[in-house]
């Protein structure tokens, strides 16, 4: 699986209205909404890995990746949570590209 595609890529890709950030993938058969989120992220798929990928932020914490909550769960410390829509609207420069 191509978890950790370079981050020119990433960030080109989220240009494309139809690239989810919740499973970082280009969806062109499955409906992406405004909020770049895939209709089988909002469902929770069954075909999603349940195993979470781990992205360490701009201010150095490494979080899991919850598609199925829709937001980052620090760590070490699981209060520590960044909503996606909260990370795409004001803390997008945390990522890492
Ligand atoms: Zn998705």
């Amino acid at each position: 699986m191509n978890l950790y595609m370079d981050k020119k890529e990433l960030k080109k890709r989220c240009k494309n209205p139809k690239f989810c950030i919740a499973c970082f993938r280009v969806r062109r058969h499955v409906k992406v909404d405004e909020h770049h989120v895939c209709l089988d992220c909002r469902k929770g798929s069954t075909g999603m890995p349940r195993r979470l990928r781990a992205i360490t932020l701009k201010n150095g914490k490494t979080y899991f990746v919850d598609d199925r909550l829709r937001e980052l769960r620090n760590i070490h410390n699981p209060c520590d949570r960044i909503d996606f829509e909260d990370l795409r609207l004001h803390k997008i420069d945390l990522l890492n590209w």
